[in-house]
């Protein structure tokens, strides 16, 4: 793994190897823009412009997920995926307690998503903004029914983490 910070590991050979992973899914012409956008604003603005559903729901996850035309087409395009060569320090988790990786995906048509996006269209869509809908329905991999573990429903362990992190949380203040 990369990460963020330390690019101890980056040489020649491994920036022909993440050049031709970004070919896989990006153009020629969104590649162009890809560098104006990082070498104006770095990883923000990678992420600004091409991330597709980094949002961070507020409420609970819906008793039953929402297997409609997006969530569908969001799970054809996502078994197209390739994790990003760069990570993150530790998993992210949704307020609901699913996990999230430690890493993000590319998608097909010049995404770059994480790997909780199925979840959140399933089980969070009051969350998921017209804009992200919207790149959704426009992504050109099809549709496929998710099966179970690809909705990431938070299993009963992680729901149990989260109670325990609230808890560790509301400590700090004494
Ligand atoms: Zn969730």
């Amino acid at each position: 793994m990369y990460g963020y910070g330390g690019m101890g590991h980056y040489d020649i050979h491994t920036e022909v190897i993440m050049r031709e992973q970004w070919l896989r899914f990006f153009s020629k012409e969104q590649m162009i823009r890809v560098q104006e956008v990082i070498r104006a604003n770095g990883m923000d603005g990678l992420y600004s412009e091409f991330g597709l559903l980094f949002i961070e729901p507020s409420a609970e996850a819906s008793a039953e997920p929402i297997v409609d035309e997006a969530t569908r087409k969001m799970t054809a395009a996502f078994r197209r995926s390739e994790s990003t060569p760069w990570g993150f320090g530790g998993v992210h988790s949704c307020i609901c307690g699913a996990a999230s990786e430690a890493h993000d995906y590319f998608l097909p048509g010049g995404w770059i998503t994480n790997s909780l996006c199925i979840h959140y269209l399933a089980y969070h869509r009051d969350a998921v903004p017209e804009t992200e809908l919207q790149k959704v329905m426009h992504l050109g991999s099809g549709m496929r029914f998710p099966r179970p573990r690809e909705l990431k429903r938070a299993s009963p362990q992680e729901f149990k983490n989260r109670a325990i992190d609230a808890i560790r949380s509301l400590e700090h203040f004494g």
